[in-house]
């Protein structure tokens, strides 16, 4: 056993921790720890998925021309130049096969997803934390971090688990300072959340060491179906579709994402719903003693006075089946990541928050 070993950088990776979704003992639980949209997929995702039963004896496309066509249709891009993966993590993960291998540098923020780290690990890159200003990213602290052997740096924007973001002009400073040979790769998780933000395609169609990742796990609500897309200058497509798996995406994901990106009407429902009690929950929680910066995504970071105090709400939560996220992990150990739900759900959540807070006085 002992001759069979892992390549350099693999036993280095922590396990990523997924949000919990079941507490013992109680049956209401209400899971607001990953950021799902609280009103489900769209009735067209469903039916789209539905029809496909009658044809999983067909293989898949394999250039994904449908619903790249409808990607680019939709956000009015070059369907030529957009690659789709098994959720935005496969895209990621092609990204750092693609362009970062030993010896090479991956940037990633202080409070950055964790996907970046654990996907540079595995290609053997070494990820480099660089840290972040009042939880925000901080442009010159990346150009300070990048060295010649920086290939890939990467930045959520808006930021999990941070919630905050930072504006064009910024992106493109920092695209602009970037040693030669580095690409910046924007992830767009969360862009749908923020009225009229492009999650930085237009910088792409100037600058080509600029990349996006987008989901459909987020606003579409399709988390469970694993389908996420990548947008770039047609050489970086190019070399990506070199390692993607011809059969990547399965006929139902396929069909249910173009469903859900066609159907404009409910996409719209669950961001106005997501901007009105993300506003309403941040005010509760903050007339509670519960402050959090201005978020910008379909979570609340809540900062509580200390560790202690945070881990205890969560115990709180916890037992009224309430399901928020820890993000000690993150480096953010007085915090709990609150994902916004429905009108019900914030309301139970801010209801329990105070419930806490009263007992503990
Ligand atoms: C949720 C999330 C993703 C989405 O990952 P998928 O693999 O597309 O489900 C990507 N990046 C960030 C920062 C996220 O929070």
């Amino acid at each position: 056993m002992t001759q069979i070993t892992p390549q350099p950088g693999i036993m280095g990776i922590q396990l990523y921790q997924g949000g919990a979704s079941h507490v013992d003992g109680v049956s209401n639980v209400l899971k607001l720890s990953s950021n799902e949209n609280p009103f489900g997929p769209s009735n067209a995702a469903m039916e789209a998925y539905r029809r496909e039963a009658f044809h999983l004896h067909r293989y898949p496309s394999t250039d994904h021309k449908s619903l790249r066509a409808a990607i680019g249709d939709i956000h009015g891009l070059d369907p030529d130049r957009v690659i789709c993966g098994v959720g935005s993590d496969e895209i990621i993960t092609f990204l750092c096969q693609a362009f970062a291998g030993p010896g090479d540098e991956v940037i990633h923020t202080e409070h950055g997803f964790a996907m970046y780290r654990i996907s540079a690990l595995a290609a053997g890159a070494t990820p480099v934390e660089v840290l972040e200003r009042e939880r925000t990213t901080d442009v010159d602290a990346i150009l300070n971090g990048c060295t010649e052997k920086t290939k890939l740096v990467f930045i959520a924007n808006p930021n999990n688990p941070t919630g905050t973001m930072i504006g064009g002009n910024e992106i493109a400073r920092l695209a602009d300072g970037l040693p030669d040979g580095a690409l910046l790769v924007l992830d767009g998780a969360y862009a749908e959340y923020v009225d009229g933000y492009d999650g930085g395609a237009s910088l792409i169609d100037t600058c080509d060491n600029v990349f996006m990742t987008r989901t459909f796990s987020k606003l579409y609500g399709l988390g469970g179906l694993r389908v996420g897309w990548g947008y770039g200058s047609q050489q970086v497509i190019d070399i990506l579709n070199r390692i993607r798996g011809p059969f990547n995406l399965s006929i139902a994901a396929l069909a249910a994402a173009e469903a859900a990106i066609g159907d404009t009407d409910y996409v719209e429902k669950c961001r106005t719903e997501n901007t009105r009690w993300r506003a309403w929950l941040a005010e509760a929680l903050a007339e509670l003693g519960v402050p959090s910066d201005t978020s910008t995504a379909n979570f609340i970071l809540a900062r509580f006075s200390s560790r202690t105090e945070a881990n205890s709400c969560d115990e709180f939560l916890k037992k009224q089946g309430i399901i928020v996220r820890r993000v000690a992990g993150y480096n953010l150990p007085n915090c709990l990541r609150i994902t916004v739900g429905d009108e019900a759900g914030c309301r139970r959540v801010a209801h329990a928050v105070k419930q806490f807070k009263e007992q503990t006085q």
